[in-house]
């Protein structure tokens, strides 16, 4: 990728928390033809060739296992050179690769502070080819220098200072060192841009006198501001998610991320925004601020993987229209390369967890394949010696032992990717650590056949949680064995569909089953009724689904579920005759329900149905995220059930549909749309007075499911009423 002289380089010695401009000038003397630059960051780099921006990466190199795996973008930089003197400058920060990240001392791995300390780097070549064909090459090595940048600190969780007003241009030698090559490869995942912006919507003036400004959305990213001052002034604002009760700025939830801007500015009229770390916030406090800010001076960019959305839904209901924005935006402000738990507190981690539950709604609303690819090559290169995945990846806690429902995310990913795009090469990559997981189980657990024993996470923030305890009642070794039984049955599919031997899998599977009904014959909460019916670990499911329904009634039509059941409570529910609960769930205003934070003003989902409770107050301080994705799952159900548009089990990419909408008269109408990998797929349904009309349209083969019966067509429109 770079030939044997491009080194990598740093700032000699010392850590202070300047960020570095590193500086390489030239000379170009004929036509050039093409050029190149291939260019990565130990930390994050922005870079200028000549004073324009290369590329449109933010954050590159994006986070990966950096001990093992570190992305190079290449970059055409024709267009940007000049006849005669050319400059490179490029700025590197902390990133996540030198920031004290997680919030709180890891066990095992880099300590927070061996973490800051990592020297950051930097390494490049440009190759310019000119028109009369021969070619030049510049790499990073003893050539280049170093000087001050304008960036005085920058790190991901406390944010950044910035002084616009520094100026000393003194170039200085860089040092170059050695660091693994073996670790360098293409970019393989998304690229991160400013995929959006949003325009601040109003200046507030708080009952404690605060000035902030509400941006009407939770977004992650940063804010650029214009603003007119005199060479020295300060800037400094903090950011937050919501107010408090009393309407005052709030952001204790944020933990041990300051999230802090500071930025001294220059003479005359400016425009500035960060460059090298990102935030959660809907709301910012101005805590200096030169003259009388007003609303159009500021606004805010969603720093987001680049996706492209692939699912629209819209009904008749405009709280349902909210919680999927909602659902929608939730995904994009966590879709920074990785799939994270929240943007805004001290973790923004791939908690593995939040990842598998919310996979599937992912791979609808947005095409997320060489997304969920890059991070599951994350995983498995994570992945430990005897098969255990990590609770978050990349893997900052190497210490903790794997908890069941967050680490099967190294099976139920995998599947779910090759389900809605149908390519093959996820499960052949991704087979080896699927396998070695399900392995890993089978050699920890206390009793055969089972998940016994270990440290879980159980059914997280179950409401059904004894006093005091964030994990629901659900017994952790019934969740983790379960999970070990659904694990194996991916595992044989995704085998056999790639061509291996399943047997020993098969027969390992029927023992699970049998192991399972035997030690476990009876659920004790919502949540274990809804993993055996969703896993297929009971004999008389109709007669268990029964049993949920009855407990749901009983426990005053709430949904005592936690991350592990709410994603596939619904779904069973619908499954086995229970729509009209579903749907009482999903219109549900009062908590515990996914309307209840959108009547309280929420523009993305909450870790918390309660986060702000009812009488205004918070659920806690310490655990209270108001953009964490999980239960936005419920998307799913809207597309599959709802709207209908599914597929039959074993198959991929939606060769062939399968559309069996359930309609009801409470959302009004339903209209979805889904591009596929094989097209494009509407389903919409309306109440009429003359009854339901439907209109389905498919690119593809399809079986329709309307009111009882039962249509195989080809691709077309359809028209149906019931
Ligand atoms: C995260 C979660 C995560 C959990 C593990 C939290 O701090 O934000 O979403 O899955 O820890 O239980």
């Amino acid at each position: 990728m770079f030939d044997g002289d491009a080194k990598w380089i740093g700032k000699p010695g010392e850590t202070s928390d300047v960020c570095p401009e590193f500086v390489r000038k030239f000379s170009i003397g004929r036509p050039v033809k093409d050029a190149h630059m291939s260019i990565t960051a130990l930390g994050v780099y922005e870079a200028y060739c000549n004073g324009k921006r290369v590329g449109d990466f933010v954050l590159a190199p994006g986070w990966t296992v950096y001990e093992k795996r570190l992305q190079v973008q290449t970059y055409d930089i024709k267009d940007l050179l000049v006849q005669g003197d050319n400059e490179l400058d490029v700025t590197v920060g902390r990133g996540w690769y030198a920031s004290p990240i997680p919030g709180w001392e890891p066990k095992g791995g880099i300590s927070k502070k061996d973490r800051a300390a990592r020297r950051t780097g930097l390494i490049a070549m440009i190759v310019i080819e000119y028109e009369d064909g021969t070619q030049d090459t510049v790499v990073t090595d003893n050539e280049w220098n170093w000087r001050q940048s304008k960036v005085r600190f920058s790190e991901i969780y406390d944010g950044e200072e910035y002084d616009a007003s520094f100026e000393d241009h003194t170039l200085l030698p860089v040092e170059t060192f050695e660091h693994d090559r073996n670790i360098l490869l293409p970019q393989e995942g998304e690229f991160i841009k400013e995929t959006e912006r949003v325009n601040a919507v109003k200046v507030i003036r708080t009952p404690s006198g605060e000035t902030v400004v509400d941006f009407g959305q939770n977004i992650t990213g940063y804010v650029e501001f214009d603003v007119k001052a005199a060479a020295g002034d300060r800037i400094e604002f903090l950011h937050g998610e919501v107010l408090d009760r009393e309407g005052n700025f709030y952001n204790a939830n944020y933990r041990g991320a300051k999230a802090k801007v500071t930025y001294i500015c220059s003479e005359g009229s400016q425009t500035w925004h960060p460059h090298l770390t990102f935030f959660g916030f809907r709301y910012i406090k101005l805590v200096s601020f030169p003259g009388n800010p007003k609303k159009e001076d500021f606004r805010a960019y969603l720093v987001s993987s680049d996706l492209k959305q692939t699912g629209f839904i819209r009904t008749g209901h405009e709280k349902i229209n909210q919680l999927i924005s909602n659902v929608l935006w939730g995904q994009r402000d966590n879709f920074l390369d990785v799939p994270t738990d929240c943007p805004q507190r001290d973790e923004r981690l791939g908690w593995t967890g939040d990842a598998q539950v919310f996979a599937r709604s992912a791979t609808l609303n947005y095409d997320v394949e060489k997304f969920y690819r890059k991070w599951l090559h994350d995983l498995k290169a994570d992945q430990r010696p005897d098969g255990a995945v990590g609770k978050v990846i990349p893997d900052l806690m190497p210490g903790d032992p794997p908890s069941a429902a967050w680490a099967d995310a190294a099976v139920i990913i995998p599947w779910q990717v090759w389900q809605t795009y149908g390519n093959d090469t996820v499960l052949k990559d991704q087979f080896s650590s699927m396998k070695a997981w399900v392995d890993y189980i089978g050699s920890v657990t206390e009793e055969p056949y089972l998940w016994i024993g270990g440290v879980h996470y159980g059914d997280w923030l179950g409401l059904d949680a004894p006093a005091g305890s964030y994990r629901g009642s659900s017994r952790e070794d019934f969740i983790a064995s379960a999970f070990y039984a659904y694990d194996v049955k991916l595992l044989i599919m995704a085998g056999e569909r790639i061509g291996q031997d399943m047997s020993e899998y098969r027969a390992l599977f029927d023992k699970i089953r049998r192991a399972f009904r035997q030690r476990f014959p009876e659920c004790t909460t919502q949540t274990e009724s809804v993993l055996v019916l969703r896993f297929g670990l009971v004999d008389d499911a109709q007669a268990e689904a029964d049993r949920l329904a009855e407990r749901i009634r009983n426990d005053g039509m709430r949904m005592m579920t936690g991350f592990i059941g709410t994603p596939y409570l619904l779904h069973v529910l619908t499954e086995y005759g229970y729509c009209d609960i579903a749907y009482k769930l999903l219109l549900k205003e009062e908590y515990p329900s996914w309307l209840y934070s959108v009547n309280k003003g929420a523009t993305t989902i909450w870790e918390h149905w309660d986060g702000i409770m009812e009488d205004g107050n918070f659920w806690s301080v310490n655990m209270n995220s108001f953009n964490h994705y999980a239960y936005g799952s419920v998307i799913d159900w809207i597309y599959e059930r709802s709207a209908g548009i599914t597929h039959l089990e074993n198959e991929a990419g939606f060769r062939e549909a399968l559309i069996a909408p359930h309609p009801d008269p409470g959302l009004g109408f339903m209209d979805a749309d889904l591009t596929t990998r094989n097209g494009r797929i509407r389903s919409a349904w309306k109440y009429t007075n003359d009854g339901i009309r439907y209109e389905i349209e498919v690119d593809m083969p399809a079986i329709i499911r309307i009111g009882g019966s039962e249509e195989k067509v080809g691709p077309g429109k359809y028209t149906f009423w019931s």
